[in-house]
């Protein structure tokens, strides 16, 4: 079968492989592409293989054993550390990574398999599991005062709308910074109000969704005394960010990291997916073959938040 295999840092090529082998087979219709792409691509990543490995982990299909559609988490919990005992198998010590969704098919363990609600596309359900992260991360927020009904969130990329477009089903005031004007207007649809660059006025509650170590000091810096700060973008391994003292100190500032999700997580977004598509659509990027796949990583930046779909079909 043809696959999308990431050889080195920004070597990625398209080639036949073997037909992949596993519990179940899923014939891959949509794998969305994502920031951690860009950053795997350009860096490589600590859940990749040693390379030459597969890669995609935003994938959705249809399971060739039943005919299901199903999308295909990324992860499998070990369910025994203490991490998993404790109720949060998404800082798993031992996980299982099911990557390779760029690819004709994919092999996963049943586990990692959520059915797809009827009428929603795959390319659609596919941004379940980044959706998944942004449902936990609104869990991460709650408790502690921080049940605020003005929220900020720095950044207005995928993740950024994603968490935006829960907030405000929630009832909440959102405020997005971004400098892009175009994403800027992606919120504004979203129901958000959308600010340039810096959020401007305290918050109670704000949400980081760039993960560079300015922008993580930025959520900091625009969290009232008492707030909470939800860092859901990932800086690369190794990044060491600075911080105040003061705010954490004298004002009590909780710095509160978000990562990854849970089973539940991933179908509470597949459900929030197929109750409203203004999401989806928002965010929906062209449809791709596994061919452009490396120029689609390349070329990432500015203008609008949106994700492409590859379908190794085309
Ligand atoms: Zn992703
Ligand atoms: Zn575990």
């Amino acid at each position: 079968m043809r696959a999308a295999i990431l050889h080195g840092p920004e070597d990625l090529r398209v080639e036949d492989v073997p037909e992949p082998e596993g519990e179940v087979i899923v014939e891959v219709h949509a794998a969305t592409t994502c920031g951690t792409d860009v950053k795997m691509w350009r860096y490589g990543h600590r859940v990749l293989g040693p390379y030459p490995c597969a890669f995609g982990h935003e994938t959705a299909g249809v399971r060739v054993d039943t005919g299901e559609r199903v999308l295909v988490s990324d992860s499998v919990a070990c369910g025994t550390c203490r991490q998993c005992a404790s109720g949060r198998p998404q800082i798993c010590r031992a996980p299982t990574w099911v990557l390779g969704g760029f690819a004709e098919r994919i092999a996963a363990p049943a586990a990692a398999l959520h059915l797809i609600p009827d009428g929603l596309p795959a390319h659609a359900a596919a941004m379940a599991e980044p959706l998944a992260a942004a449902v936990h991360a609104v869990r991460r927020a709650s408790g502690s005062g921080s049940d605020a009904a003005d929220v900020g969130v720095v950044g207005g990329g995928p993740m950024g709308l994603m968490l935006t477009s829960l907030l405000v089903a929630q009832g909440r005031n959102v405020t997005v910074a971004d400098p892009h004007a175009e994403r800027r207007a992606q919120a504004e649809q979203l129901g958000a109000t959308a600010s340039e660059e810096h959020l401007t006025t305290l918050h109670e509650l704000v949400f980081e969704a760039v993960g560079r170590p300015e922008a993580w000091r930025a959520a900091a810096a625009a969290t009232a005394p008492g707030g909470v700060v939800v860092l859901v973008g990932g800086c690369p391994t190794g990044t060491e960010v600075s911080f105040q003292t003061g705010p954490l100190h004298y004002e009590e500032l909780e710095l509160r990291g978000s990562f990854h999700h849970s089973p539940e997580e991933v179908d509470e977004a597949l459900i929030a997916l197929a109750a409203d598509e203004t999401l989806w659509r928002t965010l929906r990027g062209p449809t791709i073959s596994l061919e452009e796949l490396p120029d689609a990583l390349g070329a990432r930046g500015g203008g609008p938040a949106k994700k492409p779909v590859v379908d190794p079909r085309a």
